[in-house]
């Protein structure tokens, strides 16, 4: 069994070696008001899928971006009146708002899922807030539980589920809040209540006036959850799976040591067969391919476990839903 990660409480000492395995490329589990975080550095493609292998998410669902300050997060996003008022009136504090993702957005595009949108939080625990000051970067941050599991609400509960998988975890008490973050949707013409959380309704329906509420009758296909959202990316150019042979004009995205020859272009999602590589190279990769002057894209098979189950389910939804 792995060694379990010490549970350090939040010294100057802490938070530095904190920031130093943030910049690493490590992932560090650290309180907000809400539950504990699984953070990674949320520019670093790699550091982003470790947080999907450790978690076991069988689906790229997008992440929570933390920031240290509102500036910083109005640099990654087109902010609008509606955010300016929600952000002056909750942040720091337990409210996530979805926003148009900017073109010239550091964010790993795994952070977001590939979708054109970020989420985007300033969480006000004062060891997020020394943390995310520290390591001057934002910070990717799911509950810190294995996916399926209830979200954690001390260093504990941390440990004991994803005790052998991080660099360390940071002690600071039981979260204040212990529901997440109050999510809200901006990119649309009427803020809209995606999940319930730490702000409630009636504080935000003051600020922006009333909210549109999505529909928990309405079937899994109409529900706008991360993975199923109209704006969610999908090329263009047709995509086939489990291609064994190209078509003439094909575009590979390659898996492993061997990629299929003869390919008008050639992305290879890991050459060494790594699937949190893979994850890492998934988003970025499709979209390069996606490219006129193509026939197609080809995927080669990806073994289907572990980060691989999450990269066949986008695949398989990337080529299900054509545009056009
Ligand atoms: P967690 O990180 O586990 O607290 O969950 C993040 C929540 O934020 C999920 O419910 C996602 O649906 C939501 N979320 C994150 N990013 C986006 C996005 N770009 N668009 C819509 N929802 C998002
Ligand atoms: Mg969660």
């Amino acid at each position: 069994m792995t060694e379990s990660a010490p549970i350090l409480p939040p010294t100057a000492d802490a938070l530095a070696a904190a920031g130093r395995a943030l910049a690493a490329g490590r992932l560090v589990a650290f309180p907000t008001e809400t539950v504990y975080g699984l953070g990674a550095d949320a520019t670093n493609d790699h550091a982003v899928a470790a947080v999907f292998a450790t978690k076991g998410r069988p689906r790229f669902n997008p992440l929570i971006v933390h920031f240290a300050e509102p500036d910083a997060a109005r640099g990654e996003t087109d902010f609008d009146d509606r955010a300016d008022a929600l952000a002056r009136a909750f942040w720091p504090g337990p409210l996530t708002l979805v926003l148009p993702r900017r073109a010239e957005s550091r964010i790993a595009l795994l952070a977001s899922a590939g979708l054109d949108t970020l989420a985007v939080r300033v969480p006000r625990h004062p060891v997020a807030q020394a943390l995310l000051t520290r390591c001057e970067r934002p910070l990717a941050a799911p509950s810190a539980n294995v996916s399926g599991k209830i979200s954690p609400t001390t260093a504990a509960h941390v440990a004991d589920s994803l005790g052998g998988k991080v660099a360390m975890i940071l002690d600071g008490g039981a979260c204040s809040v212990g529901v997440e973050s109050t999510v809200v949707d901006l990119t649309g013409d009427k803020p809209r209540l995606l999940r319930p959380g730490g702000i409630t309704e009636e504080q935000l329906a003051a600020v922006v006036g009333p909210l549109a509420t999505v529909s928990t009758s309405a079937g899994d296909e109409a529900r706008p959850s991360p993975g199923m959202l109209a704006s969610h990316y999908a090329p263009d150019l047709p995509l086939r799976l489990d291609a064994g042979t190209l078509r003439s004009g094909e575009a590979l995205l390659a898996f492993g040591p061997q990629p299929l020859p003869g390919a008008a272009a050639v992305a290879n999602l890991s050459p060494s067969g790594d699937l949190t590589e893979a994850a890492a190279n998934l988003f970025a990769m499709l979209r390069t391919l996606d490219r006129p002057g193509l026939t197609g894209i080809a995927a080669m098979p990806v073994p289907d476990h572990g980060l691989g189950r999450a990269i066949n389910d986008r695949l398989r939804r990337a080529a299900a839903r054509r545009s056009g």
